[in-house]
């Protein structure tokens, strides 16, 4: 499923910090998004979510029009976000918290069943942890439960934030193979990372975002190879 975002524009308030964003994430893609604290690429989730308005551009999610379309529904289009903060439910379960990513989605108890099985395949280490409060994970393991709760809605798109903020180097390396693996099996993929050298190793496709703005794009590679790249974001 491609997603499209075409000179986004979005402000808090009279503060405007998106002034044109347009990048696309093909098929299957995985699209790395680089930039400084504050370039507007958090934001840029929000708004293809559906959770921050739109002051100027459009959101096309397989060729539909889903820049007015309220959240809820673009999960049930197939849009998926993990979002910063992972937001889970600490007082419930880790199987609790993975349920209610299915809930907007009207699965049989049987696409359900498999989809866990899915995310436990994934995350061997929630499945030993199904019963155990949310809020007491560690942070690597909340970040496997708020990829997995996305996971439940059977997403063809995911925006994921951030995902290793906080995490030790190892479990960095885990929940980056799992977004691997994820693509893998077919679902597109949108990162926003601080970790710029493993994201634009991971990605098809990357774009830097400065002051609300797309500045340059390639592949990971190429901008992995990137002076300016390499001066801003890779401290050579
Ligand atoms: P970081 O990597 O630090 O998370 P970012 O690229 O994700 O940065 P955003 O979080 O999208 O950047 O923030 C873009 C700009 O919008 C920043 O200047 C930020 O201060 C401002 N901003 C973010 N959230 C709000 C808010 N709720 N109200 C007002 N301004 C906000």
């Amino acid at each position: 499923m491609k997603l499209e975002l075409r000179s986004l524009q979005a402000a808090y308030g009279k503060v405007q910090v998106l002034w044109d964003v347009s990048l696309s994430v093909e098929e299957g893609q995985f699209v790395a998004l680089i930039g400084a604290n504050g370039a507007g690429k958090t934001t840029t989730l929000r708004a293809v979510s559906g959770l921050m308005p739109l002051k100027g551009g459009r959101i096309l999610l397989q060729g539909q029009d889903i820049s007015r379309m309220p959240s809820a529904q673009r999960v049930q289009q197939g849009l998926g976000h993990v979002p910063e903060g992972r937001q889970l439910f600490p007082g419930m379960t880790v199987l609790e918290n993975l349920e209610l990513g299915a809930q907007v989605r009207t699965a049989s108890w049987q696409v359900k069943d498999q989809t866990l099985g899915t995310v436990f395949d994934l995350f061997p280490r929630l499945a030993e942890r199904q019963g155990q409060l949310s809020g007491t994970l560690s942070g690597g393991e909340q970040q496997m439960v708020a990829i997995g709760r996305a996971m439940m809605a059977l997403p063809r798109v995911l925006l994921v934030d951030e995902p290793s903020l906080g995490l030790s180097p190892l479990l960095t390396g885990v929940v980056f193979k799992a977004l691997k693996e994820i693509n893998k099996q077919g679902v597109g993929v949108l990162l926003v990372e601080q970790n710029v050298r493993q994201s634009l190793q991971l990605a098809d496709q990357a774009y830097v975002l400065e002051n609300g703005q797309v500045v340059r794009e390639g592949s990971g590679q190429a901008l992995l190879e990137d002076p300016e790249v390499q001066r801003a974001y890779l401290a050579f």
